[in-house]
């Protein structure tokens, strides 16, 4: 007798099974539920099976099985996308997370780095022989998801975000095959994984160039929010004239014991020295509550904030690229940030500039180059009776914001917010994108992401 197993036959089950190396994880089994969880504890879904590949072999073979039978596919890196696209209802899940290989080669200065390490991980495989690249900060993340929609950090005004400096990936395709790209090889598909996410197949390998980085200057200035709008203005102004060795971050939140506050986080990436005489006038403007920028390792630096990002937090984010802090801007921030529900959420202001924002911008699929602040509001909560005033506050500060915010958006930050919100992600790289997914994925195989989703493409305009 055939016995269903949640979805998928016992016929389909060996069929899958005797497909691979590597194991499935069934509804049932233990660790399902475990298997099943990702960063945003909002997200609860129950996939058909979770497949954890050795090899892109095993890529291969489950994304064949999820074609041949029909199935939603959806791909886990990290699993910190916050749209939670990683997982879906009724779906086989590609769990990469036990692919962690790492091939570094220290003449070169390039890493081999495969879809499910984590940024701590590469970043201590990398600075054990003093390289580094751009990454984001919280260590927790994921390699993969952050690299394919660009990958903004603390070394962007230097060398770039994550995914300029990406060499080569192998690219397992809607149709099985396993493909290289690079500049020289499937160049269209090279530029569509620079900032077009998931969409065109599942990267089994990641090539980067490394940079010697580190130690690095770099901590944070505090100060209580009523002396936001001086702390902000002096910011804005000071980062806008400030080298490409330097990238900074604004962001204002709650301390533990509820009192507002901003603060300026930096990090100057080559001789300390000059850092230090560069940061004076920033550190000397006004004096902080707390000053706590120093020499420090980076993958101290990396991991400072991973703290303050623990997984299964209730999440709700909204975003968008603002390119200066107003007086408006502030004045908004500044009335609307004391109501914030819950002191774990923050408002994050990640500066891009330099090297990320001097790449053209039809150059990879990442659109959006200029100066400017990469805007999110980072709600989390723990309780979901506490759902209701934290989703409120989000939703009336992004309404609140509108006026100074771009209509684009990061698509890293973007939760499940509809097409119109996918393309103002991709921005003037939509129609290209959406020529190259009928190349490679004319049957929308790879769908559980920032989808392009030709359905509801029209010819000739974004
Ligand atoms: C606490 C926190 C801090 C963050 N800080 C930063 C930051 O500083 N800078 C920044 O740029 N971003 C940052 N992000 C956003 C981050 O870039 C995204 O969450 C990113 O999706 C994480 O990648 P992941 O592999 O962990 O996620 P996943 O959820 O595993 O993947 C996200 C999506 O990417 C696709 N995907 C993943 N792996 C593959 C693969 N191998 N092949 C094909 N498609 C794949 C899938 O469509 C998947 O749904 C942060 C996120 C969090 C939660």
């Amino acid at each position: 007798m055939a016995i269903d197993v949640g979805g998928i036959g016992s016929t389909g089950r060996r069929e899958l099974e005797q497909a691979l190396r590597g194991k499935v994880v069934w509804p049932g089994d233990r660790g399902y539920d475990t298997a099943r969880a990702v960063f945003n504890g909002m997200i609860d879904r129950r996939p058909l099976a979770m497949v954890r590949p050795v090899d892109a072999s095993d890529v291969v073979g489950c994304i064949e099985f999820a074609r041949r039978h029909d199935l939603p596919l959806s791909v886990r890196g990290g699993g910190h996308g916050v749209a939670g696209n990683a997982v879906c209802d009724s779906a086989v899940m590609l769990d990469l997370s036990a692919l962690k290989a790492v091939r570094l080669d220290p003449d070169s200065r390039t890493v081999r780095a495969e879809p499910g390490l984590t940024l701590g991980e590469f970043d201590r495989a990398t600075q054990a022989y003093g390289l580094a690249t751009t990454l984001g900060v919280v260590s927790t993340a994921g390699i993969a998801g952050l690299t394919l929609g660009g990958g903004l950090g603390w070394l962007n005004g230097r060398y770039g975000l994550a995914c300029d400096n990406l060499t080569s990936a192998e690219v397992v395709t809607a149709d099985g095959r396993l493909l290289r790209a690079s500049a020289a090889e499937n160049e269209d598909l090279f530029w569509g994984i620079r900032g077009g996410g998931g969409n065109f197949g599942v990267i089994t390998s990641f090539e980067y160039q490394l940079h010697p980085v580190g130690p690095v200057l770099a901590g944070g200035l505090v100060y209580p929010l009523d002396m936001a709008p001086r702390v902000l203005r002096f910011y804005d102004e000071f980062v806008n004239a400030a080298p490409d060795e330097l990238s900074t971050a604004a962001s204002l939140a709650l301390t533990p014991a509820g009192e507002p506050m901003v603060s300026i986080a930096v990090c100057y990436c080559v001789p300390i020295a000059q850092g230090e005489r560069l940061l004076r006038p920033l550190r000397r403007f006004q004096a902080p509550a707390e000053d706590a920028i120093q020499p420090m390792p980076y993958t101290v630096l990396q991991t400072t904030r991973d703290e303050g990002y623990p997984s299964g937090r209730l999440h709700h984010w909204k975003s968008g690229w603002l390119r200066h802090l107003t007086d408006d801007a502030i004045e908004t921030l500044v009335r609307l940030v004391p109501r914030m529900p819950s002191c774990a959420s923050g408002v994050g202001l990640q500066q891009m500039h330099g090297a990320a924002s001097r790449v053209p911008a039809s150059a990879t699929a990442f659109a959006h180059r200029a100066e400017q602040y990469d805007f999110l509001i980072l709600s989390q909560w723990s309780d979901p009776a506490d759902s209701e005033p934290n989703l409120a506050w989000t939703r009336a500060l992004f309404e609140a914001m509108q006026p100074h915010l771009e209509e684009s958006v990061y698509v890293n930050n973007l939760g499940d917010e509809g097409q119109d919100r996918v393309r103002a992600a991709y921005g003037d790289n939509y129609p290209r994108l959406a020529a190259l997914k009928a190349t490679y994925d004319p049957a929308n195989l790879f769908r559980a992401n920032q989808n392009i989703d030709l359905s509801t493409h029209t010819a000739g305009g974004p």
